[in-house]
């Protein structure tokens, strides 16, 4: 494949819009020229000469009355038909025998506008490459974006500065929200750590950086309500990509960034996600230090864990002052599909039973959830996933590497791919594949040790004697650094 420098499309003489139509011209006069020598050897009889809805007037002059030549399926390497919706006809080709076509063409396209897609978004715009984006969600504000994020220095926030939208980040950030507290199941605060603002891991609203990237982009970027259904080679490094609404399109490059369940996984790797058995629900105390001053009190202003037992809570206080909290349990896959989570009463009378013996305090936390409880399943693909080269495609995030929470990772890979797949893009301009395979070699080591932590990260929380093990791994980073002085 070729470069995507926008304007210019290596191989051909393409250099106008990106219509269906010149894209057609452009790949009818650099790939069809060897083709043409077929048509004048007749070769058309040894490829299959079928009925056609496509004759246009050259063809229909000067090739057999009603009946064309289509590639489709047959010489699909050389012009793929559904590549612009074309049929080729016999006799001279001409631009008029490319009529214009409903399935237009996206020299790079990315599934998935979120935190991922979208960072490969802005740093491929920065380079000047043109890509577009398709995302299912009907608009920017489909959604709430829920929950906090706290950006690495050597991932989510690196990604920011390739973008250039670091400053920015800072301007964003939670301050007092890296504070951290853990408790037992008694409600026993056991470690309370303020935010002196030198943690390092400054919070942001996932939710407030979404709008960052996305602020960052032309605005056409980004096209809604685009919920791809499946997707399919064309040979020679080119995709064809259906959407929910019927309408399709090609692609020289397709990128998933479409998260656990991605629709593009599957050419490149038939790994699926698999339950890490832990489940989750999820749910807010709006205006905690109004409405809920006595969990606002026991859970701080930051980061909070109160573990026992293979189970616990994980909260957070969000920006605008509502508690965001987790219950999170060892269980069997099927738990969550036992409890009716439209009817809340009945929802959060499931989850207390999980917690019968803990402390009110922290029972009440449920009894008191505003609004809907949400399950999560939390799944994970198989720790070192990885795929051979596959011309044309890539994955990035959890696409490439879901993994389960407990590291706090996820989105900062997913950002870090994204800023290193569009540098990779940007470098290698003319040369997609040595691109892709150097990004890969960035991609699959650091996705497998991350993986792995986040595997160790599970088993930390979740065991018999929590939060014991947490505090002890906290405690050493503590020795570490003090010695580091
Ligand atoms: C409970 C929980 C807590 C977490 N906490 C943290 C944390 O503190 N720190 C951290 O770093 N990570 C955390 N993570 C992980 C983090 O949320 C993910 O790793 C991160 O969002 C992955 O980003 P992504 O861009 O790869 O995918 P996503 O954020 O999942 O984005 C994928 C996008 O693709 C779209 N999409 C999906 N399918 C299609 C389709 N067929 N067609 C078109 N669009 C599609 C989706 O609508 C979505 O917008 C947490 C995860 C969970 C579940």
């Amino acid at each position: 494949m070729t470069g995507h420098a926008r304007g210019s499309h290596v191989g051909s003489a393409y250099t106008g819009e990106n219509t269906a139509r010149e894209y057609a011209v452009a790949q009818y006069e650099t790939a069809v020229k060897g083709v043409t020598n077929l048509f004048v050897t007749n070769a058309f009889v040894m490829l299959g000469v079928r009925p056609s809805p496509c004759t246009p007037p050259a063809a229909a002059e000067s090739g057999p009355p009603g009946r064309a030549l289509t590639y489709e399926g047959v010489v699909d390497t050389v012009v793929p038909l559904t590549h612009a919706g074309l049929s080729i006809c016999p006799g001279p080709l001409t631009k008029a025998s490319f009529p214009m076509s409903s399935t237009t063409h996206h020299p790079i396209a990315v599934i998935g506008a979120g935190l991922g897609g979208l960072t490969l978004a802005r740093v491929l715009h920065l380079r000047g490459v043109e890509v577009a984006v398709f995302e299912l969600e009907a608009s920017a504000r489909a959604r709430v974006q829920g929950g906090m994020l706290d950006l690495h220095e050597e991932t989510g926030q690196t990604a920011l500065r390739v973008c250039e939208l670091h400053d920015q980040f800072l301007a964003k950030v939670h301050r007092g929200g890296q504070a951290m507290r853990i408790l037992d199941r008694h409600a026993q605060v056991l470690l309370d750590e303020a935010d002196d603002g030198s943690g390092g891991r400054p919070e942001i609203d996932r939710g407030d950086l979404r709008d960052l990237l996305l602020g960052s982009l032309p605005e056409d970027t980004v096209h809604w309500g685009a919920k791809v259904t499946s997707a399919r080679p064309l040979g020679d490094g080119r995709h064809e990509v259906t959407l929910a609404d019927g309408t399709a399109f090609s692609t020289d490059l397709l990128i998933g960034a479409d998260g656990a369940w991605s629709r593009v996984r599957p050419l490149v790797s038939g790994a699926t996600p698999a339950y890490t058995g832990v489940s989750f629900v999820e749910f807010d105390l709006l205006d905690a230090e109004g409405r809920h001053p006595e969990a606002a009190h026991l859970l701080g202003g930051g980061m909070s864990f109160a573990l026992g037992d293979n189970k616990g809570f994980l909260g957070h206080r969000e920006t605008d002052g509502s508690l965001h909290l987790y219950t999170a349990v060892r269980v069997a896959e099927d738990w969550l599909s036992t409890i009716d989570f439209t009817d809340p009463g009945l929802a959060k009378a499931a989850v207390l039973e999980q917690f019968a013996d803990w402390a009110p305090e922290l029972r009440q936390l449920i009894t008191d959830a505003d609004g809907p409880l949400v399950p999560r399943k939390i799944h994970a693909l198989p720790i070192g996933h990885r795929w051979p080269r596959t011309p044309g495609v890539t994955l990035l995030g959890d696409a490439a590497h879901l993994m389960s929470p407990f590291a706090g990772e996820g989105a900062n890979l997913a950002m870090i791919d994204g800023a290193d797949l569009g540098r990779c893009l940007a470098e290698h301009l003319g040369d997609t594949e040595a691109a892709l395979a150097s990004y890969e070699a960035l991609l699959f080591p650091r996705g497998e040790d991350t993986a792995l932590q986040s595997a160790q990260g599970q088993e930390i929380i979740f065991n018999e004697c929590a939060p014991r093990p947490l505090l002890d791994m906290f405690a050493s980073f503590e020795a570490g650094t003090a010695r580091g002085r």
